[in-house]
This record gives C-alpha cells, structure tokens and sequence, in this order.
C-alpha cells in the first residue's frame, strides 16, 4: 500500500545546500519541516547500485535509519539512446575529479559519431523512506536530442547540449524557471507529491 506523508520533520539526504532549500520550498506547503543530512552530521553513502531508483533508494534509506526520521533522496543523470542509456548513473563521474563537463560532453559527443539517433532523456529518482524500512519511490523524466556544439549559458552539467522535444533551445539556453517547470526533476517531484504528499 502507499504510504502517505505524515508531517514532522523529513531529512534530505544530500549535502548540497542549494538542492535542500529547493525541496524545502516545495514541500512546505505540506507541513515537512525540512533538515539536510549535512546539518545532522550524516556520512554520504557510496553509490553503488546500478539503477537513479537504487542509488536514491539506497541514500534513502541510510539517511532515513542514520537520522531516525523519514528520508529524501534523489539520483539523476543523463541517459543517451545510442550509447545503451550510458553515462546515466555514471553522469557525474565522466566529468571525472575536477567536474569538467565540457570533458563530459565531448565524451558523449565521441560515442555519437557516425550515428543517427541522438536521442536522450535527462532522469531523476526520488525516494521517500521510513525508519522501519518502508519506501516509495518516483522517476520522472524529460526526453530530448543531443546538439553539438554546446549552447547556451545558463544550467549545469550536460544542459548546455541538451534540446528538449519540442524546443528549438537546449537547457543551456532557456530560462531558468522554464527549465524547472518542464525539468525531468520538476516531474519527479510532481509524481511524489500526488503519490506521498497530497491528502
Ligand atoms: P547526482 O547528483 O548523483 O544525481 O548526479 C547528477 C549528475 O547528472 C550531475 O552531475 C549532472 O552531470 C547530471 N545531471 C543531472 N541533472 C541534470 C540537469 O538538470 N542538467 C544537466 N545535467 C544534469
């Protein structure tokens, strides 16, 4: 059965400051009094599974038994068709140690050589667990085509080659709010809200 959030206080388990204020605006309006992991002194677990679902499930749930208190994580990435949903879970480390994306996206710009298909979608896992082990989880996701070469100032990470179906702009290029309106983690958080957060 589908558990429903239950107000008090929800841990996110991410130490990223920014990504903690964000979810504690959104979900405030449901009564979740919102902490980061970081201000609880919580270790960040390797991410060792093989699936976005599987990694926020598995930071989920050392988060939610650490704290003693309801969990939220998330895992995101980008997966490209052509290269078999590569670098998905993998998306950040292909930026390697210093997080150089323009490495990154000429990696996957590699892959895609000679090939037709350069379709992609951006995915986000989120996962909502309880100290007795219970979890729900959500994926949302944005579809779109690789361009080359890079555009655009704006965003993070693979946006600036990244053009949602039905843009003639990449991620890199569209206002920021709009990204978050049509974002593959804007759909993720709606999934949750309708499953766990709405009465
Ligand atoms: P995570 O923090 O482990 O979920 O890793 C996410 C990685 O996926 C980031 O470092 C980016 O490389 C990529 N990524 C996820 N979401 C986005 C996005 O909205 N735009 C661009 N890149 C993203």
């Amino acid at each position: 059965m589908i558990r429903k959030w239950d107000g008090g206080r929800l841990v996110i388990a991410s130490h990223n400051e920014g990504k903690v204020r964000e979810i504690r605006a959104l979900l405030a309006p449901f009564g979740a009094d919102v902490v980061s992991a970081g201000a609880l002194g919580l270790a960040e677990p390797d991410e060792t599974e093989t699936s976005f679902i599987g990694n926020a499930l598995l930071k989920a749930h050392a988060a939610a038994k650490a704290a003693n208190i309801p969990a939220l994580a998330d895992d995101s990435g980008l997966a490209v068709t052509a290269l078999g949903g590569d670098p998905g879970i993998y998306s950040a480390r292909w930026a390697g140690p210093s997080k150089d994306f323009a490495f990154a996206m000429q990696r996957v710009e590699d892959g895609l050589a000679g090939k037709s298909d350069r379709s992609a979608q951006f995915i986000c896992a989120l996962a909502l667990a309880w100290p007795d082990g219970h979890a729900e989880t959500v994926e949302g996701t944005v579809s779109g085509e690789l361009v080359w070469p890079p555009r655009g100032p704006h965003g993070f990470g693979y946006d600036p080659v990244f053009r949602p179906e039905g843009y003639d702009i990449t991620f890199g290029e569209m206002d920021p709010d709009q990204k978050h309106e049509i974002s593959h983690r804007a759909d993720a958080f709606r999934q949750l809200v309708a499953r766990c957060f709405k009465k």
